[in-house]
């Protein structure tokens, strides 16, 4: 059993940090620093999700472009099909879509509007809490 990922927008709440796509790779490198996040949204008209840009979004421009890239707006660099998911998706759905796909960032969205976003990070410390649980649960029935 896996709890369903409104658990953790519960306890972390339901702020996302958003840009616009004409945000350039310097002023999003400063905005990740200064929240210690590792993802931004990109949205477009209406607050809908356009793309998504990481960390690693910031280091393969730089490997590809250097220096210029800090130019480059986040629109040209992120990545437009972003993944996302429901309040209801549980923990371990999302745990196996981001290690099959290799990224640690999932948006929430709820009829159509973001409305959180889980990171790889929430996943892992969720489904320690849960092991935890299952442990002093399986202890206290062997105590009878
Ligand atoms: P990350 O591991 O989250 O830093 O992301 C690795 C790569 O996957 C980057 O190029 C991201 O733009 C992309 N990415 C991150 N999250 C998602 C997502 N939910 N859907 C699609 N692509 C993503």
């Amino acid at each position: 059993m896996s709890v369903p990922v409104k658990t953790i927008l519960d306890v972390k709440g339901h702020e996302v940090v958003t840009a616009g796509p004409d945000t350039t790779l310097a002023e999003a490198a400063r905005t990740l620093s200064e929240h210690r996040i590792g993802a931004i949204v990109i949205v477009g008209m209406e607050g809908r999700i356009s793309g998504i840009f990481t960390e690693r979004d910031v280091v393969n421009a730089l490997a590809r472009l250097g220096k210029d890239s800090l130019d480059e707006t986040v629109g040209s660099l992120m990545t437009s099909k972003v993944y996302r998911c429901k309040e209801e998706t549980t923990v371990n759905e999302l745990m196996e879509v981001m290690t099959a796909r290799r990224f640690r960032h999932v948006p929430v969205e709820s009829k159509g509007k973001l409305i959180g976003i889980i990171s790889i990070g929430d996943v892992v410390k969720s489904r320690i809490r849960e092991i935890e649980l299952e442990t002093e649960q399986i202890k206290a029935y062997i105590a009878g």
